[in-house]
């Protein structure tokens, strides 16, 4: 199970792959330091009026890593374990997944510490209404842009948006990615992360002389993520053999059937109750499971020290954020087993924003197959740039690879703008 290696926080992995990075690229010392720190971290208290229950006070953040290419860009998570740390660490990778696709933003990410399950819908509107508030200053279409992220969706974005847009006197829908259609947002938001984790799994086999197609697959979390790349592998052809989610998983030797999985679990991808199975697994024996591919698309640190030998998957490409502790990512480099980083796989989330966020601006909405057709285009373009450092760096794993392309890009900005 995730947190083995509770010590490593998000923004202590963060940093510590930052450093190894310089070994490749030449950056001012000066710069380094900036780029070790967040710009800002905003620490604000959420009251809420609970439902006839009196009132309690959440915590919300939001911290702001780097905006030297752009607006800060990143996503809200609504979970009790939220705190500065976690925002800070993920809005670093924010700037190294915004850098890596070419995209002019950086690196922020926020949330509150509460557990959305424990509210009511009208509290959770309540409580997003109010954060919006709070942070409404610090954030803004060319400041800081939102997002979904664990325990948001478009519907919280709307209400965040809304929120903005009244304190302004204003309709800005900019200030918020991830929208319905129908308040501007993207079509081909919501998969988008998954579809770009299996663009980078076929185009990693491809390079590896692989098929895709011919795949066996485990993916570790059946949320927005993992379910949208474990259906479009499936429909490229790959046998997805095993799911999972908070409650478990289930394995099937030929393949499972992701829609009926899909309709006995829920909203929160969980996947127990799907009674067609072989098997019933956990989240330990998945991550061990004999297959082709390794799709961790749940939560942090899910491969740790304690358990990256037991790990017998050819190919792991990250759909989460930070599953992969920096001691894991040294067993995978010396057992020989690529990981390809979160900052270019699941990036496909970021990408489709920033094509929400141009629609926002330009008041012109894309098709769904235009969103595909580009987004597919930037990800090879970005897969392209980070074989091109891969190769470059005989030595490098390819998370190394991605963030020397990335920080090349934040550190030449900052030359240019003669921070
Ligand atoms: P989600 O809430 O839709 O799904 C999370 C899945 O993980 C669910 O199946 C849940 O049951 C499972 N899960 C939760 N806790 C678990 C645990 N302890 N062990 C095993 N499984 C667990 O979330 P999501 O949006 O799919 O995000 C998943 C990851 O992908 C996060 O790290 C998130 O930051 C990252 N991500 C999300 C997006 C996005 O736009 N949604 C984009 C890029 C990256």
């Amino acid at each position: 199970m995730p947190g083995e290696d509770a010590a490593t926080s998000a923004v202590e992995t963060a940093r510590a792959q930052l450093e190894r990075t310089l070994e490749y690229v030449d950056v001012a010392d000066g710069i380094v330091e900036e780029l070790l720190e967040p710009h800002e971290v905003h620490r604000v208290s959420v009251p809420l009026d609970r439902d006839g229950n009196g009132r309690e006070v959440f915590v919300g953040y939001r911290a702001q890593h780097n905006n030297v290419r752009g607006p800060y860009k990143g996503g809200l998570r609504y979970q009790s374990e939220v705190d500065a740390d976690e925002c800070i660490g993920l809005s670093m990778w924010m700037t190294w997944k915004c850098a890596v696709m070419d995209l002019p933003f950086g690196g922020g990410k926020g949330g509150v510490a509460v557990d959305p399950s424990e509210l009511s819908e009208d509290e959770v509107e309540r409580l997003t209404r109010r954060f919006a508030e709070e942070v409404h200053e610090f954030v803004g279409p060319m400041r800081d842009v939102v997002a979904p992220d664990m325990g948001t969706d478009a519907q919280t974005m709307s209400w965040f948006m809304d929120a903005y847009s009244k304190a302004e006197n204003e309709t800005l829908p900019g200030v918020a990615t991830g929208k319905p259609p129908v308040l501007g947002g993207s079509y081909g938001r919501a998969e988008a992360p998954g579809r770009s984790v299996a663009t980078v799994a076929r185009e990693a086999f491809d390079y590896l002389d692989r098929d895709v197609e011919d795949a066996t697959v485990a993916v570790q979390g059946f949320g927005s993520v993992g379910s949208n790349a474990a259906d479009l592998l499936d429909e490229w052809g790959a046998d997805v053999v095993a799911v999972s989610g908070a409650d478990g998983g289930v394995y099937a030797e030929g393949g499972l059937d992701l829609e009926a999985v899909r309709e006995a679990g829920d909203a929160d991808g969980l996947v127990s109750a799907y009674d067609g199975a072989d098997a019933r697994i956990d989240n330990a024996d998945l991550l061990a499971l004999d297959v082709d591919l390794l799709v961790p698309a749940a939560v942090g640190n899910a491969l740790t020290a304690e358990n990256a030998d037991d790990v017998r998957a050819d190919v792991i490409v990250e759909g989460a954020n930070g599953p992969t502790t920096i001691e894991a990512d040294d067993v995978f480099a010396e057992r020989g087993i690529p990981v390809l980083p979160d900052v270019l796989a699941n990036a496909g989330g970021v990408t489709v924003s920033y094509f929400e966020w141009l629609q926002d601006i330009n008041r012109r909405s894309w098709s769904r197959e235009r969103v595909r057709d580009e987004l597919d285009d930037e990800m090879t373009d970005a897969w392209t740039d980070v074989v091109d450092a891969y190769e470059e760096h005989g030595d490098a794993t390819w998370r190394e690879a991605a963030q020397v392309v990335a920080l090349r890009r934040v550190a030449d900005a900052h030359d240019a703008r003669g921070f």
